[in-house]
């Protein structure tokens, strides 16, 4: 089904994230979009930060309550990511890439995180709050220091001024798209454009857990759970957690 999305805009707001949160206690709910000019504490997973600058990206969250399974949710982050991705390839013609688990890279750099949480309380449905910062018109300089090796925008990439709002009604015309593929066709379809998407597939990588080297292996796709599959000398392995990166042409790891 269509969703139907009603926007609440916003100057100042602490976190998308939890200003949505907060919207849901109220009664808010499904196709509930929350924007804000800026983030006073934007997140980022594990709790890490997210730099949300006034005015130069796109932060926002989307309230969802998906007709799938609680087990099915964990694959939204991947319905999320390849709908960013396409949102960006449509309306400034950019190669964005995907990059597991959830970010959205363009030249391997991030342009976009994404961070999902959800809200399950008794007597409601499951609600899915997908937090999105795609970075917009920004230049290097204005990046914190230590970001500026690894994130991009999308104004640095087209070398023009960026059209906030349509990314943004092009990356919600596509979560709607994706959504209803996954309730009607399941995670297989997701997952192929999915792979399509990803920088990595096919491509030598090493998995990086707590700072070690855990494995090295060709990326092939994606397990139904979300896992990253990896072709190594002793089969396929199913990666769950750690931090993927892409083996250079020196034959070192790039982030
Ligand atoms: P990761 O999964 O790569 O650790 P997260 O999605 O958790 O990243 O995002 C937080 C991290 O992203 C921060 O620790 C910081 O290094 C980086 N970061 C913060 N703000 C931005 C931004 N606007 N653009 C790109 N990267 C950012």
């Amino acid at each position: 089904m269509t969703i139907s999305y009603t926007i609440q805009q916003y100057d100042t707001i602490d976190s998308t994230n939890l200003e949505a949160r907060r919207l849901i206690q109220q009664g808010f709910g499904h196709g509930t979009v929350v924007v804000a000019e800026t983030q006073t504490a934007g997140k980022g997973r594990l709790g890490r930060a997210w730099e949300s600058a006034k005015g130069s990206g796109i932060w926002f969250s989307v309230i969802l309550e998906p007709a799938i399974s609680l087990q099915q949710m964990s694959q939204y982050s991947f319905v999320i990511a390849v709908a960013v991705a396409e949102g960006i390839r449509q309306t400034t013609g950019l190669e964005s890439w995907v990059k597991w688990p959830n970010d959205v890279l363009i030249r391997g750099k991030k342009v976009c995180g994404i961070l999902l949480e959800l809200v399950t309380e008794r007597n409601q449905p499951v609600r899915l709050i997908a937090g999105i910062g795609i970075n917009a018109s920004q230049q290097m300089a204005d990046f914190p220091e230590d970001v500026q090796a690894k994130a991009t925008s999308l104004a640095m990439e087209t070398g023009c001024e960026i059209n906030r709002q349509a990314v943004l009604d092009a990356v919600l015309q596509r979560i709607d798209a994706n959504s209803t593929r996954m309730e009607q066709e399941g995670f297989a379809a997701i997952r192929d454009v999915w792979t399509a998407l990803s920088c990595v597939t096919g491509k030598e990588v090493q998995v990086v857990r707590q700072g070690k080297a855990v494995l090295c292996g060709t990326a092939v796709g994606l397990a139904e759970d979300g896992s990253l599959l990896v072709e190594t000398a002793n089969g396929v392995e199913q990666i769950m957690a750690g931090d993927v990166s892409l083996r250079a042409a020196d034959g070192g790891y790039a982030p």
